[in-house]
């Protein structure tokens, strides 16, 4: 799951040497003091670095450049504490590569009415000097994320601290690398797609596998790895027998431990960070990859069934974002399965043929054996519970034949009304915003898939902001969502995104 980085955000100001020596002595002094109490807060995931001044062209190009090329730095964020001609600005934007922050804040909170006087308005002039930095951002057209209000106001800290996680996403993008064993399922469309452009536009290496080189890693496995690790699920997890003799479901059980670490190993070796499966091209495997591409996707791999490499990479993308979440709920694979359509109960039954993430899941696992009705083989070991409440973002990317979509989904998990013993798979159950109705309308018109990747630690603001640095369309279905604007703003976005 680590990133193997030690990411870090670099902290900009600027200024210029007219306002002279005294100014911009006090100019670094006030950006050292916000640096340091960012880094107290201990809102932010990441550790901000402290910059001296940028008031050169010259300096700042050099910054920019530094930043480029420092491994552990994933972002700069620039706030103009006085006036900064923008022109000085140019050629260090035009070169930098890396996510962009603009804190619009400035050093104190209040004006300070009984004292203030020319000097101080020109020490901070925040409100001028950084619509001047702003105005040449957006004439160059370079994606960034502007943050307003003070800064050292939680909310403030709070948006910082989530811009981290999707510059974090940003940057790691291009470090994703999805296994794919075997094809696409035969004749599903949404699952399919550009792997070259996904790679152009995502830096994604999309790579297939003949199943048997996969499943002989499986076999060299041993029997005493195997019974260790079917200790640990027996010792981790309830055991749901059913009526099945415990010989017997024990053996079920060992054949997904023997999997996953047959899978973890191939993954390590060869540097893959995703994984997709498909029931119908399984080889020599014995069971369809359930418990094992459960318990992967909990150690961080992304994961996407049926050959669906776009959502496992998503799924990875957005473990890496969430990664180190205070109280994380987690993030998973999912699929719409069946609706519940009673009125004022709507909501959409979310599960799969067995692989949804235990991140996600909330109270006891259990583990069950039982028939796969597709496919040809014996009957797979799954882990099986239900999930937590709360909001949650799902998204979906597409390829639309010209371009990718990704369509982002505010939803609010419930618990079911009753449980359903007869259920041998993990659920959630959730109400799309801003109700079933629109929501599914919606994303039915946006060509949404089946398929999704899910998560209660992020929000669609990050997963919108990751796809506009990617350069790709990104339609949000939320509570303000109406279907006539939602199907201008469809049309508008077809022309802007050719
Ligand atoms: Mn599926």
């Amino acid at each position: 799951m680590k990133t193997g980085k030690n990411y870090k955000f670099w902290f900009c100001t600027g200024s210029q040497d007219l306002y002279g020596d005294e100014c911009l002595k006090k100019v670094a002094e006030h950006s050292r003091i916000i640096v340091e109490k960012l880094n107290e807060s201990g809102v932010l995931p990441f550790e901000v670095v402290w910059k001296p001044t940028l008031i050169t062209n010259e300096v700042i190009r050099r910054t920019f450049n530094e930043a480029n090329q420092d491994e552990e730095c994933a972002g700069v964020i620039t706030w103009m504490h006085t006036f900064s001609p923008a022109k000085s600005w140019i050629l260090g934007l035009q070169e930098y590569r890396k996510p962009l922050c603009h804190l619009h804040t400035q050093f104190n909170e209040e004006i300070p009415y009984d004292n203030i006087d020319m000097d101080f308005m020109n020490e901070n002039q925040s409100a001028h000097g950084d619509r001047e930095y702003g105005h040449i951002v957006t004439r160059m057209g370079i994606e960034r994320k502007v943050i307003v209000g003070h800064w050292s106001d939680p909310e403030v800290q709070k948006k910082l601290a989530s811009w981290m996680r999707t510059a974090i996403g940003i940057m790691e993008s291009s470090h994703i690398r999805v296994a794919r064993v075997a094809d696409n399922m035969r004749n599903v469309a949404v699952t399919e797609g550009d792997k070259v452009e996904a790679q152009i536009k995502f830096g994604w290496e999309i790579d297939a596998y003949p199943v048997n080189e996969i499943a002989e890693y499986v076999e060299q496995v041993s029997k005493g790895e195997i019974d260790a690790l079917v200790e640990e699920y027996y010792d981790k997890y309830d055991i749901l027998l059913e009526g099945r003799d415990p010989k017997e479901f024990r053996e079920h059980v060992a054949v997904q431990a023997g999997i996953e670490i047959g899978f973890e190993r191939f993954l390590e070796e060869k540097n893959y960070q995703a994984i997709v499966t498909h029931f119908g091209d399984l080889g020599s495997l014995k069971q369809l990859p359930g418990l094992a591409i459960q318990r992967l996707m909990e150690k961080g791999y992304g994961f996407g069934a049926e050959g669906d490499w776009k959502t496992a990479a998503m799924v990875r993308l957005m473990k890496i974002m969430a990664e180190g979440t205070p109280n994380a709920k987690g993030t998973s694979f999912f699929e719409d399965y069946t609706y519940n359509l009673v009125k004022g109960k709507e909501g959409i039954l979310q599960a799969h043929m067995l692989e949804v993430c235990p991140t996600v899941a909330d109270g006891p696992i259990s583990i069950k054996v039982c028939p796969l009705s597709m496919g040809d083989r014996e009957d797979p070991a799954r882990l099986v519970y239900t999930c937590k409440e709360g909001p949650a973002v799902a998204v979906s990317l597409v390829d639309l034949g010209n371009r990718f979509r990704l369509i982002i989904n505010d939803v609010e998990c419930k618990k079911v009304e009753k449980p359903m013993p007869k259920l041998p798979v993990a659920t959630a159950f959730w109400t799309p915003m801003p109700n079933l109705q629109t929501g599914a309308e919606a994303w039915i018109l946006a060509g949404g898939a089946h398929h999704t990747a899910f998560s209660y630690d992020l929000t669609a603001e990050q997963m919108g902001d990751w796809a506009a640095a990617m350069g790709i369309e990104a339609v949000y279905i939320d509570k303000d969502t109406n279907i006539r604007s939602f199907k201008n703003e469809l049309r508008w976005n077809s022309i802007y995104y050719r």
